[in-house]
């Protein structure tokens, strides 16, 4: 029997990106596929992905979806179905999914995102001819207003509620409650109702049937406070519901021996090759060319990622003999403390500030380790991709970095398990030492070696992690 599921999210790669949700909910339909699950998607119909759609005739109109007119277009995600809520009120907007070219949010997030649940609701539901749908699979708070939307139009169809991140919650003043076209009674202590105002995420966790995360690791931590970010009373009371099921990766994006992006494909069988990418990185970044340790980072320039902590740590890495590139975007004085940092280090390091997906491939493939100081990390990928490209991670114990890097202590290398470097707390003796740890381990070119192996060896496919998800659908398809 095929199971027919609806993701409901805001972003999905290719046709819209702006962080790891969208690699994930790209990548789910293929990932599921195999175990049985038919997943159609459902996106917000953003200018990018309504250009992707062509001339597409609607199967489906609301004359009213809150307040604005709204239309449902068929397409497809790759290989797999795709719905669009093309609601030009809400997305016909130049600029990214959240925000205005300024990087400012949209001040209507609320209604454009409740507008596109309530739609995602009514098609799960089964609202539209010939559209059913066995599960409803919400992801992040921007999707999370459908199983809300379900349980108060009294559905029982089951749904999942996966937190991608705790951080991004869609909290809102409770005067937008007259807005979303719910019952009274939904601005409840176990509804919508969060901390005297509406809370998204928090609406989602009450309704679904089961809640899931990103990482067995943060499935634990996301019970304390301080990464439960309030929600943690929430989450321990659903006990058992809730599942960590960590991401894969896509390997045919994410191939060191196919990668068109690299100076020289490799393989675990080839690794001396390695050396051409890490001398065209060298090039690229204006680094001085010695066979010392070349350190990578690829992120977001926040606070989660402990960008704060590397500045503290730059003068003593150096100091070791190792290089930094880093290619990141975000906040601006953490730019302006980089381009700093490399001014007085010419040479040694070196800061690229923007987006670029092909850079960050070739990082991989030339570095030597990649460096994750995340304070949480939910799962995190770029720890992911440098185990594929044997860029050794050093990495905070925490989220999914805990559970997909093993520590190189003693009896990890005698058994030949260890792939990275693993450390505490994110402050800077803690960074420094794994630092001292990584250049030592780098210093013995077997022991290094090793760890490149083992993690490229390491299966981070989307196969297990797919079969995972399959086996959630199906208990709660037969609970119902
Ligand atoms: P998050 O989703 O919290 O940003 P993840 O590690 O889960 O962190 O995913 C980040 C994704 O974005 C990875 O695919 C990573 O390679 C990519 N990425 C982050 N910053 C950049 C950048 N400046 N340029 C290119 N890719 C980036």
């Amino acid at each position: 029997m095929t199971l027919r599921v609806l993701s409901i999210a805001s972003e999905a790669a290719p046709l819209i990106k702006t962080g790891g949700l969208a690699d994930v909910a790209g990548a789910l339909p293929a990932a599921l596929a195999p175990h049985g699950v038919e997943m159609t998607t459902i996106l917000p119909g953003y200018p990018k992905v309504m250009a992707a759609l062509g001339k597409a005739k609607p199967v489906h109109s609301w004359p009213s979806l809150l307040g604005e007119p709204a239309r449902l277009i068929k397409g497809k995600l790759g290989a797999h179905p795709l719905l669009v809520v093309d609601a030009p009120a809400f997305f016909a907007r130049d600029g990214g999914p959240y925000a205005d070219g300024g990087g400012r949010d949209w001040g209507d997030n609320w209604r454009r995102f409740a507008a596109f649940a309530r739609a995602a609701a009514d098609v799960a539901a089964g609202a539209v001819k010939g559209l059913a749908f066995d599960l409803a699979h919400a992801h992040d708070w921007q999707a999370a207003m459908t199983p809300a939307y379900l349980r108060y139009d009294g559905v029982s169809l089951p749904s999942v509620m996966t937190i991608h991140n705790m951080a991004f919650q869609g909290h809102y003043g409770a005067d937008i409650f007259g807005g979303l076209g719910l019952p009274r009674e939904a601005f409840a202590f176990d509804g919508v109702e969060y901390h005297g105002g509406v809370g998204f995420l928090k609406a989602g966790l009450e309704a679904a049937s089961a809640i899931t995360t990103v990482s067995p690791t943060y499935a634990r931590e996301i019970r304390e406070a301080q990464f439960g970010m309030g929600l943690e009373g929430l989450i321990r009371s659903r006990g058992a519901r809730v599942h960590g099921i960590v991401n894969g990766i896509d390997t045919a994006e994410w191939n060191p021996e196919t990668d068109p992006a690299l100076a020289q494909r490799f393989s675990v069988r080839t690794l001396p090759r390695r050396i051409a990418n890490k001398r065209a990185l060298e090039a690229e970044f204006a680094l001085d060319s010695h066979d010392g340790p070349l350190f990578v980072v690829i992120t977001r320039l926040t606070w989660q990622k402990g960008m704060d902590v590397l500045l503290e740590v730059v003068d003593h890495l150096v100091g070791l003999g190792g290089r930094l590139a880093v290619l990141g975007s975000g906040d601006a004085a953490l730019e302006g403390a980089l381009h700093a940092a490399a001014a007085r280090h010419p040479g040694k390091v070196s800061v690229r500030i923007g987006y670029d997906e092909a850079l960050s491939h070739r990082m991989q493939a030339g570095g030597d380790a990649i460096l994750v100081p995340s304070r949480f990390e939910p799962c995190g990928l770029t720890q992911l991709y440098g185990l594929a490209y044997g860029c050794v991670p050093v990495v905070s114990r925490t989220g999914g970095l805990a559970d997909t890097v093993v520590d190189a202590n003693l009896a990890a290398l005698a058994a030949g398990a260890a792939t990275g470097v693993q450390f505490n707390a994110v402050h800077y003796s803690a960074l420094a030492d794994a630092i001292d740890r990584t250049i030592s381990l780098y210093s013995q070119t077997d022991v290094w070696r090793g760890l490149q192996r083992a993690g490229m060896k390491s299966d981070f496919s989307w196969s297990r992690s797919g079969k995972a998800y399959a086996d959630l659908y199906a208990a709660l398809v037969e609970d119902r």
